[in-house]
C-alpha cells in the first residue's frame, strides 16, 4: 500500500500514512487531530523503478495532465 505524506498546516507537523490509492486525496487529520492538512507531493516509492516513471494518479484529472504534456 502506497504511504502519503501530509503536513498539519495547525501544528506544522508532518507525518504519514499508508491507504489505498483510491483514498489518496481523502482528508487526513494528523496525529494531533487536527482536520487542517495538506498532502505533500513527496515521491512514493510503489513500484520498483526510481524517479522517472509518472505514476497514473487516481485523483481527478485526466491520464495526460498528470505527466506535464499538457503544458
Ligand atoms: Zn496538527
Amino acid at each position: 500500500m502506497p504511504r502519503y505524506e501530509f503536513r498539519c498546516r495547525t501544528c506544522g507537523d508532518t507525518f504519514e500514512l499508508s491507504r489505498p490509492m483510491a483514498e489518496s486525496s481523502d482528508p487526513a487529520s494528523c496525529p494531533a487531530g487536527h482536520d487542517d492538512t495538506v498532502k505533500l507531493l513527496s515521491a512514493v516509492a510503489v513500484g520498483g523503478s526510481a524517479a522517472g516513471a509518472p505514476a497514473p494518479s487516481g485523483g481527478g484529472g485526466g491520464g495526460c495532465c498528470g505527466g506535464g504534456c499538457c503544458g
